[in-house]
């Protein structure tokens, strides 16, 4: 029944074999500049290819500092320390997002608050946000105080999903207004732009990851974006273990943290965002491809909201209900194409069931049509 998608797929990518969701390409000076580094000998948290990717992604981005770190996970829970989350405070998130967005919350000892999605982006919804934050929190001197629980929301963590621009700016006069400290999740959404800007620079903080499955990768690594020159120094020292910089003494003024990016990571990373126009251009063109053959099938493909350039890091496509859905990746999974619905909404999680969860009516409907589909870069 879903034939048509199958042969698209593995013409597409010209292989009978097994189609992955994402796999890397390396097609550029990635050997080049690894074995430079190896030469080198400086292959740990200090190089030259670690100031280089800093660099070059805050050239890329806009961004007046990019911090490197280990993942993005680690970027967004030193966002966080730096936004002075603290045990017992609270943090709005989204319930339609990869865990590693409340694990970092859950890090800091503060709890994620899920509010839903919206219906056009699959980002945070500004419109569920303003309800939430004016029929159940009130402004006091320690910040807004969430009346159900007595606790402070410190801060508010927007996630562009699959690359999807979410409506950010609304989402920043929000946070603005109710004095919530933004942190955009940009981990999806390197070489995404909402009217003209680019994704994770609207914020505070904003995090990129460069896992083996992101648009670009480092083996693992992350970054922490911010316009701010104070905190993008607090962010280089906390993930350096708070070192205080002298020739040989060991001196450190904080618990730190050993979240820094090794330059052998950093080496492939610049390589790699070298590619990044390339590979941008390529999965725009694969997407349009998808669009059409989509339309002819019957079954709505997911493009990119309106005022925004997205980077189309994963395809997606939406079912007409569960069943169809778990009919659609069955079969396709089946025949060698790699297909997945969404993540299990975090509410629904063991951990996070008792966090406070308002109406997210949205997310349950993504979370029951929405499927993944394969979007690697055709070489
Ligand atoms: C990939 C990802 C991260 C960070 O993951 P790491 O594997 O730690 O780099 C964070 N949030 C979202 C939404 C992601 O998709």
């Amino acid at each position: 029944m879903y034939s048509k998608f199958i042969n698209f797929v593995k013409e597409t990518y010209n292989t009978n074999e097994f189609i992955p969701l994402h796999e890397p390409r390396f097609i550029g000076n990635e050997k080049k500049y690894l074995n430079e580094c190896i030469d080198s000998t400086f292959v740990s948290s200090v190089g030259k290819f670690v100031d280089l990717f800093e660099d070059n992604i805050a050239k890329h981005t806009g961004a007046k500092h990019a911090i490197a770190c280990v993942n993005g996970t680690a970027a967004l829970h030193i966002a966080l320390i730096l936004s002075e989350v603290k045990q017992g405070d609270e943090v709005i998130t989204q319930p339609l997002t990869f865990i590693a967005t409340a694990n970092a919350i859950s890090y800091t000892g503060a709890k994620p608050i899920f509010i839903d999605v919206d219906k056009n982006t699959m980002g945070l919804s500004p419109e569920k946000l303003e309800h939430f934050l004016k029929n159940k929190t009130k402004q006091t001197p320690k910040g807004c105080l969430n009346i159900k629980t007595g606790k402070i929301i410190k801060a508010c963590i927007p996630m562009h999903t699959f690359g999807h621009p979410a409506k950010i700016d609304e989402i920043k006069e929000i946070c603005d207004k109710y004095k919530i400290t933004l942190i955009e999740d940009a981990a999806e959404s390197l070489g995404s732009y909402y009217k003209g800007q680019h994704t994770g620079t609207f914020g505070t903080f904003g995090t990129l990851s460069f896992n083996g499955n992101k648009t670009i990768t480092t083996g693992g690594g992350g970054m922490i974006l911010t316009n701010d020159t104070e905190l993008a120094k607090k962010a280089k020292h906390l993930t350096t273990q708070a070192k205080v910089p002298h020739k040989w003494e060991y001196v450190h003024d904080f618990i730190g943290y050993n979240y820094r990016l090794p330059n052998i990571n950093a080496a492939l990373g610049v390589a790699q965002l070298e590619q990044l126009p390339k590979y941008l251009k390529n999965k725009k063109q694969l997407a349009e491809k998808y669009k059409e053959l989509f339309k002819n099938i019957d079954i709505q493909f997911i493009s990119e909201p309106e005022n925004s350039q997205s980077n189309y890091w994963l395809n997606s496509i939406l079912l007409k209900n569960r069943e169809e859905r778990d009919k659609f990746l069955k079969q396709t999974n089946e025949k060698g194409v790699m297909t997945r619905p969404v993540w299990e909404l975090m509410n629904k999680l063991e951990m996070f069931k008792n966090c406070q969860t308002e109406n997210i009516e949205n997310a349950e409907w993504f979370a029951d049509r929405v499927v993944n589909i394969p979007s690697s870069v055709i070489i």
